[in-house]
């Protein structure tokens, strides 16, 4: 992993801190892709893994580029691919290869065919080993914020982002509270999520960072195509719309939780 500096002063420097770019649908043009990104102003990604199996394969990808930096775990929706060796292999594989975070690890309570016992102690499983490796954690929380905040409060000294953020600014403020970020991305460019503009303009900068989640949650108007890093730009003048704030300024905070949050080695300037 090594350091970039932003030559050009009068480009955005955006970090998409949550983005499957080693997913099978960037195969065929991920070159073309970080192109795109980087022509977009996005100089960094974080790419948070789903499964065991999907570890090589984004160490790869890390490795090919500059400026994508990984994280290992254990997806909930992926429940039924997980074996409780995986998270001894994760240990391991943590002590091993450098990583920015845990995660994607969290709860999913709104597929109905996950058992959310076993989803917790993957979870639970999860956060300890971040714990000991002094590691984030990246949070996937659907319909689950309060079972996850309940988790969190029982593993001290725990840092980290619930990624695509959906809950009350109560909750929102617990998250906060006990030293999380939140994350937001392509959901808060659909004229509908009222309550999460609401989020968006109300929550302090210096505990957001922008994502994408690509290849998934298309922003609006693109409902249906793969997701991609390029389109955070989109999700920052959201943002600034939203906040009446400058563009220029949300990246440059939000830029810095990210450098802070996974200790990148970036440098902003
Ligand atoms: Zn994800």
């Amino acid at each position: 992993m090594r350091a970039i500096q932003n030559q050009n002063k009068s480009q955005m420097f955006l970090i998409d801190s949550h983005a499957h770019f080693d997913d099978v649908q960037f195969d065929v043009d991920r070159t073309l892709a970080l192109q795109r990104a980087h022509a977009a102003g996005v100089q960094a990604q974080v790419l948070p893994a789903v499964t065991a199996d999907s570890w090589p394969k984004l160490k790869h990808v890390c490795q090919q580029y500059s400026g994508l930096f990984p994280a290992y775990g254990l997806h909930p929706i992926f429940l039924a691919t997980h074996q409780i060796q995986h998270l001894q292999t994760l240990d391991e594989w943590l002590q091993r290869e450098p990583a920015v975070a845990v995660g994607e690890c969290g709860l999913d309570f709104y597929l109905t065919d996950l058992n959310p016992e076993q989803q917790t102690d993957y979870f639970m499983a999860q956060l300890r080993l971040a714990q000991n490796h002094q590691l984030p954690v990246i949070i996937h929380a659907r319909r689950s914020v309060d079972a996850v905040l309940k988790c969190l409060r029982q593993v001290k000294g725990l840092t980290g982002v619930v990624h695509s953020f959906v809950g009350s600014e109560q909750q929102a403020q617990q998250l906060i509270d006990l030293g999380f970020y939140l994350s937001l991305g392509g959901p808060i460019t659909y004229p509908r999520a009222q309550r999460l503009h609401r989020l968006v303009a109300t929550l302090p900068l210096e505990r957001l960072l922008l994502e994408t989640d690509a290849p998934d949650q298309p922003l609006c108007g693109r409902q249906g195509q793969r997701n991609e890093p390029a389109y955070l730009a989109e999700v920052l003048q959201q943002f600034a719309q939203l906040r009446q704030q400058s563009a220029t300024e949300i990246a440059e905070i939000t830029s810095r939780n990210a450098i802070t949050l996974f200790n990148l080695p970036l440098t902003q300037c």
